[in-house]
């Protein structure tokens, strides 16, 4: 029997987490960087909809499983080479099971990947007892891929350069949201390249600010200011979805989204409410259509916030965690590392 259900009243060593998806509300692709990225604009929302993920202590090995046959169980899953990168970082022996029960649509432009490689990251600073903190993981999770860093914050927050400079906005919004998976993937590299094709520099607008004034300002029409550039793309190069995408589009007006996009490169389309009973009839009609279509809402940054300090607060119980804790190897560790003490005194998140 697992001794985190062993019933010994004893706290238990599992820890699970809630790995919640993003939508992008606006995405402006500015142009080409000279890494080989592009430079973005957009808003990132987190939204309710959330992977379960659990971890366990392992003396040594990290390994995955997942429930989701097109999610890789090796060192290819985000969220494994999170715990990786992070181990190597602190020069730690430390291992980790990690299960993942999946309900963000995969290859959907929701960030699932991304936002599990976060979560990881959050709860092993904890029980490895590492300290790091948002600033101290914000270089490791931009090095395990441009939307992670954005997911250490949640909330609406605006992502700069290759969307992993991650400020949060005054503004968070808050609204129901139905999401619609048109039950196929799109490949972000492909979408990007046809996007390469076809850009032509884009003014830099004000759009974002715009959209944050006029949003402040309580105007109900500010999110007709927003739009997706890679949604034109993402249509070229699945141009089966374009006419999905369409009816979709006009379910969500009818029943009074105020906003409808794309998100990220796709493949997932949602429509933003004030109102839950709009949203409620919005997600029967797509449902009778035959759609795979869920609600959800948005996550504001501090409900963000608040959901990671309980599940830091039980992680800051867990036992067993501990196996190894001397168990420094090479110079990376963190007396060892010329970063790690600096960023060891990161901003901690139950303190903010
Ligand atoms: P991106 O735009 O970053 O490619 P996405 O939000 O569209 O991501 P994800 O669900 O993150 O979609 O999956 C993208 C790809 O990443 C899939 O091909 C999947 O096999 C792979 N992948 C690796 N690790 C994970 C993970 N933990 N969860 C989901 N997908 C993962």
């Amino acid at each position: 029997m697992d001794r985190a259900v062993s019933g010994s009243g004893r706290p238990p060593s599992v820890l699970r987490l809630r790995s919640y998806a993003k939508v992008n509300l606006g995405l402006e692709v500015l142009g080409p960087r000279q890494d080989g990225y592009h430079e973005l604009r957009t808003l990132f929302q987190t939204i309710e909809l959330h992977d379960d993920v659990e971890l366990r202590p392992r003396r040594a090995g990290i390994s995955a499983r997942c429930d989701h046959p097109d999610v890789p169980p090796d060192e290819r899953n985000l969220a494994v080479r999170a715990a990786q990168l992070l181990r190597e970082y602190a020069g730690l022996r430390r291992g980790v099971e990690i299960v993942i029960t999946k309900r963000i649509p995969v290859g959907g432009g929701l960030g699932g990947g991304s936002s599990n490689a976060a979560a990881v990251l959050l709860a092993l600073d904890r029980v490895w007892g590492l300290g790091l903190g948002f600033d101290g993981l914000h270089p490791l999770a931009r090095r395990l891929g441009a939307d992670v860093p954005f997911f250490l914050l949640g909330g609406t927050a605006l992502g700069l350069a290759r969307g992993d400079e991650v400020y949060p906005l005054r503004p968070q919004v808050e609204g129901e949201v139905v999401i619609v998976d048109p039950g196929r993937g799109v490949s972000t590299a492909a979408v990007f390249t046809r996007c390469d094709d076809t850009l032509t520099p884009r003014e830099n607008g004000p759009t974002i600010f715009r959209f944050v004034s006029r949003y402040l300002e309580g105007k109900g029409d500010a999110f007709r200011l927003l739009s997706n550039d890679l949604e034109a793309a993402a249509l070229e190069e699945a141009p089966d979805l374009a006419g999905k995408v369409n009816h979709i589009q006009g379910i969500l007006v009818r029943e009074g989204a105020l906003l409808t996009s794309l998100s990220g490169s796709g493949s997932s389309y949602f429509g933003l409410f004030r109102e839950a009973r709009q949203a409620r009839r919005a997600h029967s009609a797509l449902l009778d259509e035959g759609f795979r279509a869920v609600r959800s809402r948005t996550l504001t940054m501090d409900r963000y916030r608040k959901s990671w300090v309980r599940t830091l607060a039980q992680a800051g119980r867990a036992r067993g965690w501990d196996q190894g804790r001397n168990g420094h190897h090479g110079n990376h560790g963190r007396q060892g590392h010329p970063r790690g003490r600096r960023e060891a005194q990161g901003l901690r998140i139950d303190r903010v």
